[in-house]
């Protein structure tokens, strides 16, 4: 099956929207010109070629990309999506967004990103196992635990992570488990990860709440997109006492004012492979996901998604960017006039990278620690990172988006002014 994107794709590139943000920013922090210029470009760009073995005995080729953007701070982090309609100007976007994030919520990494064109709903487990594994092989001359550490992205899984460990390991004849994030518990993974994005932006959620004097109780989310960090998004939100009022995946929407069960929601789409035909809701679109009468909006699908066309009639009063880019520079100053408070992707999605930090950190000390401890850790650098965003953008009376960014570039900033140039 092909994903119909055209509905949520708009024209502007988002490699352009990426360094806009920054550009965006610079004045504001008094960002040196040299380092502002250094930053706007990705550190290195890896481009392979990867044939793999097709159930049928033939082998196909693919496009794969691997993005190093910053490593100023630390080994470069990031995920690696699987997707029919990755590009490499996509993939630096997201390396560049890596690094923001990584800054933000202050743990020692770069930021990076990886990208194979591939549908992977159309292949089966083999094949896609033949895929990860000589991707992995392609990638290997620049990845590791002391250089760049991949994760799940769009449409990859723990398993695929597995198989990346595994080749990585076989190759250097002992097991690496550093080498990759959001791995299965059995195999080096961490108590936590799996629900990490979600609960990271239940975390700055509540904040906004708190900040806005509002009451989480009762008050009404639409999630758009139900994967890994949409589905336990609308789960972890609703046990917290938010009303989930709509959810939607690539296939459309359903919606629900009295409050759906995302439990049962998310039991219909593993039975059926989507959330549509749900019996306790109306069915609506994707569209109107974004639009519909709720408190706070969840995007979690993909980028591009709030226009300026759409950002006048989104309703709610505080939009979290659970996925990664999902409103376009120009949404921004529209949704901002309207006194929405957007939670930035690099804040509220931040959840993942961090917890994939403390897998990272169990996996070299060979040390691991229980999900009480983990959560509680996430609960303190979310918090943390939601404040000084927060104090930022009162300061300056500016956007979330941009108080995040002046936190973020300016610990990039100081790190490459501390590390100087080489040679
Ligand atoms: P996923 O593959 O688990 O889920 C993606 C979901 O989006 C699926 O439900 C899919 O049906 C839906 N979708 C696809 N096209 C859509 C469309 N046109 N309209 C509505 N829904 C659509 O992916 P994920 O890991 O949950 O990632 C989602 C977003 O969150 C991405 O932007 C990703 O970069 C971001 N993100 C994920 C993590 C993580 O830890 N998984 C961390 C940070 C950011």
């Amino acid at each position: 099956m092909t994903l119909d994107l055209s509905a949520i794709q708009a024209p502007q590139n988002v490699w352009a929207m990426a360094q806009e943000q920054l550009d965006d920013v610079a004045g504001l922090i008094g960002l040196n010109e040299s380092i502002h210029g250094f930053l706007r470009e990705p550190k290195r760009v890896l481009e392979v070629s990867i044939p793999a073995r097709m159930d049928n005995g033939s082998f196909r080729m693919f496009k794969g990309y691997r993005v190093q953007h910053n490593m100023a701070r630390g080994p470069s982090k990031g995920g690696i999506r699987f997707h029919p309609d990755v590009t490499l100007d996509e993939v630096k976007a997201l390396a560049m967004w890596m690094t923001w994030k990584c800054a933000l919520v202050n743990i020692p990494f770069g930021g990076a990103k990886g990208g194979v064109i591939c549908d992977p709903k159309s292949m089966s487990q083999q094949e896609l196992e033949n895929l990860t594994r000589r991707f992995t092989t392609e990638i290997s001359i620049i990845i590791g635990p002391e250089k760049d550490i991949p994760a799940p992205d769009v449409y990859t899984t723990p398993q695929i992570m597995a198989w990346i460990m595994d080749t990585f390991s076989m190759q250097h004849g002992y097991s690496i488990p550093g080498v990759v994030t959001g791995k299965p518990v059995a195999i080096g993974g961490s108590l936590g990860r799996d629900k990490a994005t979600a609960r990271g932006c239940l975390y700055v959620i509540d904040e906004a709440m708190k900040a806005l004097g509002r009451s989480i109780e009762g008050a009404r989310v639409a999630v758009q997109g139900f994967g890994n960090a949409g589905m336990y998004a609308a789960e972890l939100m609703a046990k917290r006492g938010y009303k989930v009022v709509a959810v939607s995946d690539s296939r459309g929407g359903v919606a629900n004012p009295n409050g759906l069960d995302p439990a049962r929601v998310a039991a219909h789409k593993e039975e059926t492979g989507s959330v549509v035909g749900f019996t306790g809701g109306e069915r609506i679109s994707n569209k109107d996901v974004l639009e519909c009468d709720c408190d706070i909006l969840v995007p979690a699908a993909l980028e591009k998604v709030i226009t300026k066309e759409n950002a006048g009639r989104i309703r709610a009063k505080v939009v979290a960017e659970a996925a990664n880019g999902p409103t376009l520079p120009e949404a921004d100053h529209v949704l901002f006039d309207r006194g929405v408070m957007v939670l930035p992707d690099i804040l509220a999605n931040a959840g993942g990278v961090t917890v994939s930090y403390f897998e990272w950190v169990q996996d070299l000390a060979e040390n691991f620690w229980e999900e009480d401890e983990i959560n509680e850790r996430l609960r303190r650098k979310m918090t943390r990172a939601f404040r000084e965003t927060y104090e930022q953008s009162k300061r300056h009376g500016i956007d979330m988006r941009r108080g995040a960014y002046a936190v973020a570039v300016s610990r990039v900033a100081e790190a490459t002014k501390l590390r100087g140039l080489y040679p």
